[in-house]
């Protein structure tokens, strides 16, 4: 993957000012999981620290199991979905977190053998909470997290020190 195809990917994330409410810039991947090719790089960029290193890929709902399924399917491992609360039919169990305002709850069924090598993904870190969340699921799971990796870091908030190392493709 080279520098230029990178910034090309990174292009096609679009900026929605206000979006779900008023002063969140909402960073959209739809234009990029569309483009094959940038698809195909951040692909290769979320892998690279990690290759071989993992037997599975977990994603966070719900933009994360987009990325989590693609690296899923290009690296031959299989992938697990860690959902938001009352969607899963028998969680093994839950883990829930502070947001800026209220909680929320985040579950995951067990199929895994217990110390399975998970790699972590999500579309965007912004607090960390999400994802220092879906590690404690994880751990308490008796899975080892070897890795987590965002396409996107918003490094203003905060995230690395709430649930990092993350391995960030994007930063801003
Ligand atoms: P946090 O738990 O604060 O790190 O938030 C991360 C989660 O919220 C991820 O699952 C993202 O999909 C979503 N998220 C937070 N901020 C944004 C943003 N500005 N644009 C898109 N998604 C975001």
């Amino acid at each position: 993957m080279t520098s230029d195809a990178l910034a090309h990917a990174e292009s096609l994330i679009a900026l929605i000012p206000d979006f779900p409410e008023p002063g969140i810039l909402f960073r959209d991947i739809s234009p990029l999981l569309a483009d094959a090719t940038a698809l195909r790089t951040v692909v290769d960029a979320i892998v690279a620290p990690f290759a071989r290193e993992f037997d599975v890929v977990a994603g966070v709902e719900a933009r994360g199991f987009l990325i989590a399924g693609a690296v899923a399917a290009a690296c031959g491992v299989g992938m697990v979905p860690i959902r938001k609360a009352g969607k899963l039919p028998r969680p093994a169990a839950s883990v829930s977190y502070d947001l800026e305002y209220g909680q929320a709850t985040i579950e995951m069924a067990d199929d895994l053998p217990r110390g399975t090598r998970v790699l972590l993904v999500d579309d965007v870190l912004a607090t960390g909470g999400t994802l220092r969340a879906a590690q404690r699921l994880l751990e308490g799971l008796g899975h080892r997290t070897v890795g987590t990796a965002v396409l996107m870091e918003l490094s203003d908030l905060g995230g690395q020190d709430v649930c990092g190392p993350v391995h960030t493709v994007f930063r801003v």
